[in-house]
């Protein structure tokens, strides 16, 4: 069973962001390069990222198992994390691992 909790809206990738510049019109960052004849990859083809630092991206989370703490995990990336994606996984037929596992009389 994979479960994946609704995410929080995330927030849009930098790379559409612009600074402006000295004449005022909006640059994109993916236009940089190009504007100052920065190289974009080197001798064997590695392409540099043009992402600022800082910028936030995508996370993704995996967690084993869907017992109390993937549970936790759950509601805290639901409730406080951004931009996540997030499974569980969970090898029962269903989630709250020792307290479903555990039969008391
Ligand atoms: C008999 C018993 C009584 C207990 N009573 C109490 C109590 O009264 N109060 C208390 O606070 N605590 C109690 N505990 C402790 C209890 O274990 C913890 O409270 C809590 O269940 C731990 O949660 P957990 O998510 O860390 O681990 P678990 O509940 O063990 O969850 C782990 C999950 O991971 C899954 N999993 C494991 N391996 C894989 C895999 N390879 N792939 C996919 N899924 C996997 C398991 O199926 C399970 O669902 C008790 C424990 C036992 C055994």
């Amino acid at each position: 069973m994979a479960a994946s909790p609704t995410r929080p809206e995330a927030v849009p990738p930098t790379r559409e962001d612009v600074i402006t510049a000295s004449n005022d019109i909006p640059i994109p960052f993916t236009n940089l390069p190009a504007l100052y004849d920065w190289p974009v990859s080197d001798a064997e083809g590695y392409s540099i990222n043009e992402v600022p630092s800082g910028t936030e991206r995508c996370i993704k989370i995996v967690c084993v198992g869907a017992g109390a703490s993937g549970i936790n995990l759950a509601k805290f990336a639901q409730d406080r994390l951004k931009n996540i994606e997030l499974v569980l996984y969970e090898k029962n037929s269903e989630v709250a691992g020792t307290w479903f596992e555990s039969k008391y009389p």
